[in-house]
């Protein structure tokens, strides 16, 4: 028997990284997955797994949202996982990567959560998992300004959440990782003057000595989104290789 047999899954981000790496782990788990993404190419490869199916998403989009959630009949677990790093400063910061990091990673979960909620209050069950980061008001990260402020809202949506609907059945927590080996990392180190500098001071602020994998992450999300996790609510459950310590 699965941990999440017979549960509806809707995940956004799910075509690589830790959405890909989430979609695959729940399917496994027995839940029935949608997986949605952008990226219409890299999402089809999903189809090719039992329990999990397909639908293209952009999470930025409110009309997109609001018809996907009218074609979906019932949600067990909503995983907001979009999200976009911008490297830099506040004085790196301009005004269109502000907008774009905030409506990408703050304002897509708060569309997607006000679309999908009112199905889990009619259920009188739901369970939100965002995707937040060690990097918000956790930890002040160099170079992350935009970003962490992003992830640090993803906390406070969380927490607010958690507690306007604790007694409708809904729960509601996010994740925060530290560095994940995930496709977009390997693209911000190759970015970067010097990759092979990159690379080292990326792992060196992992203090357990190496990066996460999207499915050590995806085992987390797997115990959030199941009923083992039934007495967790409101938190930001860090999962970091002791970068915060
Ligand atoms: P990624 O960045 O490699 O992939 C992101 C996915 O998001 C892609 O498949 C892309 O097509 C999709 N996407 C982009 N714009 C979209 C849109 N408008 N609508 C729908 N989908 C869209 O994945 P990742 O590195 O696993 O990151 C996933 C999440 O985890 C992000 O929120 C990120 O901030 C967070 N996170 C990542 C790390 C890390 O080290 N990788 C650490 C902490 C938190």
């Amino acid at each position: 028997m699965g941990r999440l047999d017979g549960k509806v899954i809707v995940l956004t981000a799910a075509a690589q990284g830790i959405g890909r790496a989430s979609a695959l782990a729940f399917a496994k788990e027995g839940a029935k997955v949608i997986a949605t993404d952008i990226n219409e190419f890299k999402l089809q490869e999903l189809e090719n797994y039992p329990g999990i199916q397909t639908r293209v998403l952009d999470v930025t989009k409110k009309k997109q949202i609001d018809q996907f959630a009218s074609e979906v009949e019932r949600i067990d677990v909503l995983f907001n996982v979009a999200g976009f790093v911008h490297h830099g400063t506040i004085l790196d910061c301009e005004d269109k990567d502000w907008d774009f990091s905030m409506n990408l990673n703050v304002r897509s979960m708060y569309l997607m959560i006000k679309a999908f909620l009112p199905k889990m209050l009619a259920q009188k069950s739901g369970n939100i998992i965002n995707m937040s980061s060690v990097a918000s008001s956790i930890k002040g990260v160099e170079n992350r300004c935009v970003y962490g402020t992003t992830k640090a809202a993803v906390i406070g949506l969380t927490k607010s959440v958690a507690a306007d609907f604790i007694q409708q059945g809904i729960r509601c927590n996010c994740v925060c990782p530290g560095t994940v080996d995930t496709p977009s990392l390997q693209e911000r180190i190759q970015a970067r003057d010097h990759p092979k500098e990159a690379l080292k001071a990326f792992l060196n602020r992992q203090k357990i000595g190496r990066f996460a994998s999207a499915e050590e992450v995806a085992l987390l999300c797997v115990y959030l989104a199941s009923e083992e996790s039934a007495y967790v609510t409101g938190n930001p459950v860090i999962i970091d290789g002791g970068w915060s310590l």
